[in-house]
């Protein structure tokens, strides 16, 4: 039995996530020809030299030409300008899909470029790392992880069951989610964590002039797993703050209520108020295990506790 679940897919972007997506691809047999464009030639030239994508075109709109899926892999803020360019190219009957971390910002910006006749199914692997570029990705990047699919209202149910294949197929599991509620959801699990990581990390900086490299030099495993998170790609996290604003700083706002409750609790000598509290982020800790998520092994299964040791978990840093 044939598993190919599209003949030609066009991958736009050649990073971590479309890098994944061709090896994930290849790996179980899922399309007859991956065809990819990124935007640099540079990057293309990379694409071709380690064998990324079947066929890497020199242009956005011969890469999405005659495809039946169409995935955006860019950052969220070009989404829109790459849907223009490719709209007069999409095959009649072909799905346009993109991967970024927002929905709202995305939908709203890609819609207007969708013909009549291509059907539009936005969609996020919740999966990555710190690392990016065209040599990034790996076929086990989704296995067991989770893709949200965010179907716009009215959308072809066929359209939606068969890229749900496509991520099953690739080995992650897929769930259908409102745009709001997906942007709500990431803003905490995923955005409002990496920006207090930027900003622990950034304060540690600040502080390492006055500790002459101490913070560096003693890094124990909860900082060095904020640097690991810190570490990701600049352009992307810009613009995922940028277009979930309003999830993101609603997160934020409570956190800071959070964060000024357990510093009174440290002034005030409240050991209570904080047992209690570090009692039930300890049960959430263990829902996530429960939930086949993360390692139970000590130190997320890193083998020993040196500053070289790499997580054992490459993915360890989820978008
Ligand atoms: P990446 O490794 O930095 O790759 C981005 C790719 O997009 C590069 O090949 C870049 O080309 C290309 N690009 C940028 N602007 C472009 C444009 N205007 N036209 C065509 N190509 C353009 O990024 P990534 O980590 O794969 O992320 C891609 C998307 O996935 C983002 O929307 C992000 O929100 C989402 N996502 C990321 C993660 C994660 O953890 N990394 C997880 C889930 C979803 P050049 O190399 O030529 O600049």
């Amino acid at each position: 039995m044939s598993k190919v679940i599209y003949d030609r897919v066009a991958l736009i972007g050649l990073g971590l996530i479309a890098g994944s997506m061709y090896h994930a691809i290849k790996r179980a047999g899922l399309a007859r020809e991956v065809t990819g464009f990124a935007r640099s030639g540079e990057t293309r030239d990379i694409a071709r030299e380690i064998g990324l994508c079947d066929r890497v075109c020199d242009s956005v709109a011969e890469a999405a030409e005659g495809a039946d899926l169409v995935v955006l892999c860019v950052p969220i803020g070009a989404m829109g300008q790459v849907a223009q360019d490719i709209s007069g190219v999409l095959k009649p009957g072909a799905t346009v899909t993109d991967v970024g971390s927002v929905k709202g910002a995305v939908i709203e910006a890609v819609s207007p470029h969708i013909p009549k006749g291509v059907h539009f199914v936005p969609g996020h692997p919740m999966a990555g790392t710190e690392h990016s570029g065209p040599r990034s990705g790996f076929a086990e990047l989704f296995d067991n992880r989770w893709c949200l699919l965010v179907p716009v209202e009215g959308t072809d149910q066929a359209a939606v069951d068969r890229l749900e294949s496509l991520w099953k197929a690739m080995g992650a599991n897929v769930e259908v989610m409102e745009p709001d509620h997906h942007d709500l959801v990431c803003a905490v699990t995923s955005h409002a964590p990496h920006l207090i990581a930027y900003t622990m990390v950034g304060v540690a900086d600040d502080l390492r002039r006055v500790t002459d490299n101490e913070v560096i030099k003693f890094s124990a495993a909860g900082f060095r797993d904020f640097t690991r998170i810190a570490a990701s790609d600049p352009t992307m996290w810009r613009d995922v703050f940028l277009s979930n604003k309003e999830a993101t700083l609603e997160i934020l706002g409570r956190f800071t209520e959070e964060l000024f409750s357990l510093q009174r609790a440290i002034r005030t000598g409240d050991g209570d108020l904080l047992f209690d509290y570090f009692t039930r982020t300890r049960a959430i800790r263990r829902g996530i295990i429960d939930a086949g998520q993360d390692t139970d092994a000590p130190n997320f299964g890193r083998g020993g506790s040196g500053a070289g040791d790499r997580a054992s978990d490459d993915r360890a840093s989820d978008d």
